[in-house]
């Protein structure tokens, strides 16, 4: 062999193997695949009668402002896991109903149904109906509901493309407020844009905040998505593509009602009203784009799930009525011994304590993070900001402090998933339950809180649920 010929072959060699390690980089680090879609579940409000969910019985619907969608983005790692996400406009869907969906899609692994908690859609857990303790969720609507769900993903399946993350991080805390002391907020906003590997272009994006989508609050009787859909509008006209909205942290707690939103020549807007909503979702939009700018890399090695079902003692007197009268569409459960539970009719269980069977779940993908969550966390227990020294007037304020969601992982960007597979209500750190005199804050009455809550164990429970989920 001469030298020149040997010098060649070992460039080539070289060449070969610096090409073999970029691709094999490329694949571990920074590729998965990622399809997006949308479908339209808004109710007919000429049909029947739609009860809007939240403030009260007996609103009814008097027409629709703009539509409600169920959207999805689905995640696959060639060879390996494949989750569908599917995050729908409205006020929440009882564990019950999500595990019936999954039956209907048995292309992916893992299909996650979390709602937006919106507080202007139809009801769908069984709260708001013509009068207390009477549901008014329209099951013909639920099984429309329902059929579109495996339509939907399957749309997003075959939208899939090997995509690049990039993520972005920004804080809004303008545009909410805290409804109840201590003032802790979970005002970041996380988006995580897929780009396409072919094109360079994006393909699609994941937008997730912490907050209660009513900005209408009670004065409306139409049907709206709230800020979500003009957030999501924004963010999607700039990029040139489709995308999702994850609600998250929106416990202890964090609303629109009564954030002073303003408009373009900076003067405040009226309360309550949709121009004021739409204003809001486009400067969450505007601020998720700016973020976006300065987007990071997201390292990805492997799409992984974690999930594990739990229970959770219903100590709510309002909630076992709700069970009794059946206007709760889900099962009950005994505990017959010590962490074993039956189902059973709430009719039958006299003076039994009642269980809710729920869910927790992970999300890892690589260096980014999404803890699904199955009802409305407060803050403290994500972020491990807890008031200290302790309310004098709280009810227990010798419990132990629970574990905070994101203390559990190293992941650069973690994202709570609110109303992730369920809605079982706030979940109120322990230390801040406050049913009995004398009152936190030295005020004359218990805080707005308590009372969608299941009890004062729900969050230690869940904490230490999450707390076994991540040990590695
Ligand atoms: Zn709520």
């Amino acid at each position: 062999m001469n030298r020149l010929f040997a010098i060649f072959l070992v460039s080539v060699w070289s060449t070969l193997l610096w090409a073999g390690g970029d691709a094999k980089s490329q694949t571990n680090e920074s590729l998965i695949h990622a399809g997006f879609a949308q479908v339209d579940i808004t109710p007919d409000t000429k049909a029947s009668k739609v009860y809007i969910a939240g403030f009260g019985d007996n609103r009814v619907a008097t027409g629709v402002h703009d539509p409600l969608f169920a959207r999805a983005i689905y995640l696959e790692q060639p060879g390996g896991k494949k989750i569908a996400i599917v995050s729908v406009d409205l006020v929440g869907l009882f564990r019950d109903f999500v595990v019936d969906t999954r039956a209907l899609v048995p292309e992916v692994d893992h299909l996650v149904i979390c709602s937006t908690h919106n507080h202007n859609g139809p009801d769908t857990l069984g709260l708001w109906g013509p009068g207390l303790g009477r549901s008014g969720v329209n099951k013909s609507y639920m099984k429309s509901m329902q059929n579109q769900i495996p339509v939907l993903v399957r749309k997003a399946i075959s939208n899939s493309k090997p995509c690049k993350m990039f993520a972005a991080k920004a804080a809004a805390p303008e545009l909410m407020r805290d409804g109840r002391l201590p003032n802790i907020l979970h005002d970041d906003l996380v988006i995580l844009r897929f780009d396409s590997v072919k094109t360079g272009k994006p393909h699609g994006f994941l937008l997730q905040w912490n907050n209660h989508p009513e900005t209408v609050d009670s004065d409306g009787t139409l049907i709206t998505a709230d800020f979500t859909s003009p957030a999501l509008a924004t963010v999607s006209k700039s990029l040139g593509c489709n995308g999702i909205y994850l609600t998250g942290t929106v416990g202890g707690l964090m609303t629109t009602i009564g954030v002073k939103v303003k408009d373009k020549s900076g003067a405040e807007m009226p309360l309550k009203k949709f121009e004021t909503m739409e204003r809001l979702g486009e400067l969450l939009g505007d601020k998720a784009l700016l973020a976006q700018q300065k987007a990071q890399p997201v390292k990805f090695s492997n799409l992984e799930y974690k999930g594990k079902v739990i229970h959770l003692p219903v100590e709510n007197k309002g909630y076992q009525a709700f069970f009794k009268l059946g206007a709760f569409n889900r099962k009950a459960f005994v505990e017959t011994s010590p962490g074993n539970y039956e189902s059973i009719k709430p009719s039958e269980a006299g003076d039994r304590k009642f269980w809710m069977q729920s869910e927790i779940g992970w999300v890892g993908l690589g260096d980014a993070e999404l803890f699904l969550v199955p009802g409305e966390i407060y803050p403290e227990l994500v972020l491990g900001k807890f008031q200290e020294p302790v309310e004098p007037g709280a009810d227990y304020p010798e419990a132990p402090l629970e574990p905070s969601l994101f203390s559990m992982s190293g992941a650069k960007w973690k994202m709570t998933v609110g109303l992730a597979n369920d809605e079982v209500g706030y979940i109120i750190p322990k230390r801040q339950w406050d049913e009995k005199a004398p009152f936190c804050y030295g005020r004359e009455k218990s805080q707005y809180g308590e009372i969608n809550s299941l009890g004062n164990e729900t969050a230690p429970r869940l904490s230490g649920a999450f707390k076994e989920l991540l040990a590695k």
